[in-house]
């Protein structure tokens, strides 16, 4: 039997299911294996790992997964798609579908109970583009056992979170990631691999979590706080968008200079030119100057 992710193959399924897209789930399903492999070659499936996909479709990437891995197991939040997976997907014994909205699901029970005895846990999968962003940082906050993450998601989005400083693309969400992983843009996609094909470019990218975040902050939550605030706007200086974006910031002026100075950072820079590290820097100053109560006049 010819693969699934091929134009003939995908037209016949579809047609012998009835199926129409739902735009609103951003069904753009893949129709060329080649990009398949690579992305699985990427990802250094083996038969030691399971794959987590989010959003199999008919089952074109989980098929090449499942040729490959040890286990996987694929969310998929339409309902319309489960018996057409259990068609296409029949020969492969080592899937397991949950139909969940991912967002919204218990992943790490899922890891918990299906994974158990394997080490090696990657997710793989060609995202829905309306939900890429939740999707990626739910996966990193909530301390999943992963090896990694290769997904493919809109090129745009791939430059932003694979940005690195002083770029144009770089920004809270590059630093969102890289925080937890290293980040890689390792393939970029035309719009013809797909069905139907969407309004945007494509891009792979390959995430590999760090052992430990990229920088040792005193609170997670006030590191990403000061990042966000700092790119605020990204024309004004850091101890601009810093003033104006921090709770109670224009109180503190004198302070957040103080700690500028502290962490050696000119205070007319941009947001865009600090590395990861100065944030870490300059949000652990802040963080003890805004914990010791109104700023010293
Ligand atoms: N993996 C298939 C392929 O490459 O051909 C389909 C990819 S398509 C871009 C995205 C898939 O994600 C669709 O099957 C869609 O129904 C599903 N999806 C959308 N939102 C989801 C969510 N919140 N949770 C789980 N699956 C979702």
């Amino acid at each position: 039997m010819k693969d699934i992710a091929t134009p003939i193959r995908t037209r016949a399924i579809l047609e012998k299911h009835g199926f129409s897209f739902k735009k609103s789930l951003g069904q753009n399903f893949l129709i060329d294996t080649n990009i398949l492999h690579r992305i699985v070659d990427h990802a250094e499936v083996t038969e030691e790992t399971a794959a987590i996909e989010i959003g199999p479709g008919i089952g074109a990437l989980t098929e090449q997964l499942a040729k490959r891995a040890k286990k996987v197991v694929a969310f998929e939040i339409d309902g319309r798609l489960l018996p057409i997976l259990a068609d296409t997907l029949s020969p492969y014994p080592n899937v397991e579908i949950v139909h969940e909205d991912v967002l919204k699901a218990d992943v790490e029970s899922v890891i918990h109970e299906k994974m158990q005895g394997i080490d090696d846990i990657m997710v793989v999968a060609n995202l829905p583009y309306y939900v890429t962003t939740p999707i990626i940082m739910k996966l990193l906050t909530e301390n999943l056992p992963l090896r990694g993450i290769v997904v493919m998601l809109q090129k745009e989005v791939a430059d932003r979170i694979s940005a690195a400083p002083g770029t144009k693309d770089y920004g809270s969400l590059s630093i969102a990631i890289q925080y937890y992983t290293t980040a890689e843009t390792v393939m970029t996609v035309p719009k013809t691999v797909f069905v139907p094909q969407p309004n945007v470019d494509s891009a792979v990218i390959r995430l590999l979590k760090r052992k430990k975040p990229a920088v040792k902050v005193e609170n997670e939550t006030f590191f990403f706080e000061v990042v966000r605030a700092s790119f605020g706007q990204r024309r004004k200086t850091i101890l601009n968008n810093l003033t104006s974006n921090l709770p109670n910031g224009k109180a503190f002026k004198e302070a957040i200079e103080r700690c500028l100075a502290a962490s050696d950072i000119d205070p007319r820079r941009r947001g865009e030119t600090l590395s990861i590290e100065e944030f870490g820097r300059l949000s652990d100053e802040l963080y003890r100057t805004f914990n010791e109560g109104p700023a010293e006049k």
